[in-house]
């Protein structure tokens, strides 16, 4: 998702109180969970855009902390407006590629990964940008809790097949794969739509999910 640059969206999202400071990104790393009022486990979504997802997920879930990563100011910006409008303790936003996430949290510092209609850079050139690929596995297996989840949602049937041959041989398994979420009863139980999600449905595609772990 790319906006229109919105003129002082930068600034804007260094003065928020709501997004972590960009030049000490790397210095918080191992203490990101002190950084919230509660104790809980700290669930992080990378390539959040506007943040409905994670803003509700942050109301529905009080005792989780949740922190949302976009890479784009002026698509953050509208998640900020967002908790602007509807404050919550329990979230917090990173403004920066996801590429250096490693270094960003500490081994095993973050419970679980949301990866919610990754972009899906369909030049092979561009592979190792998709955020479901066996480099960024790579990253999320340095970060993630032993037990750790990562969950992904598409309606890209391309996009999403690649990810689940992704797992070949990369130290992590599928423990569910659907490839239409919302006829599902019961997976649909505690489902948040995306604004993706919302959209792609309400035209009738089928939104494919895997839960994975390591092996
Ligand atoms: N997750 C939202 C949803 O489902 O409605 C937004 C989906 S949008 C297609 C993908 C978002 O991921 C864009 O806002 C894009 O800027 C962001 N993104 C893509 N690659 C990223 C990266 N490497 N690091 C951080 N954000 C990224």
């Amino acid at each position: 998702m790319r906006l229109k640059n919105v003129p002082g969206c930068r600034e804007r999202i260094a003065e928020s109180e709501y997004v972590a400071d960009e030049e000490s990104l790397i210095s918080k790393a191992g203490s990101w969970k002190a950084g919230f009022k509660n104790h809980g486990e700290l669930h992080i979504e990378i390539g959040m855009g506007k943040g409905k997802f994670i803003h509700e997920m942050a109301l529905l879930h009080p005792d989780i902390n949740y922190i949302g990563i976009e890479k784009y100011s002026a698509v953050l910006l509208r998640a900020v407006e967002k908790m602007e409008a509807c404050p919550k303790d329990n979230l917090k936003f990173i403004r920066m590629d996801a590429e250096i996430i490693a270094d960003v949290f500490a081994p095993g510092e973050v419970d679980r990964i949301y990866l919610n209609f990754s972009d899906p850079w369909p030049k092979d050139r561009h592979a190792k940008r998709r955020l479901p690929s066996r480099e960024f596995l790579a990253r999320y297996d340095k970060i993630l809790k032993a037990g750790g989840r990562v969950e992904f949602k598409t309606d890209n049937r391309v996009l999403f097949d690649w990810a689940v041959e992704q797992l070949d041989g990369s130290g992590w398994k599928a423990d569910l794969i659907t490839y239409d979420l919302h006829a599902d009863e019961e997976l649909m139980k505690g489902n948040v739509m995306t604004e993706y999600e919302e959209k792609f449905s309400s035209m009738g595609n089928p939104i494919c999910k895997y839960i994975i772990s390591r092996v």
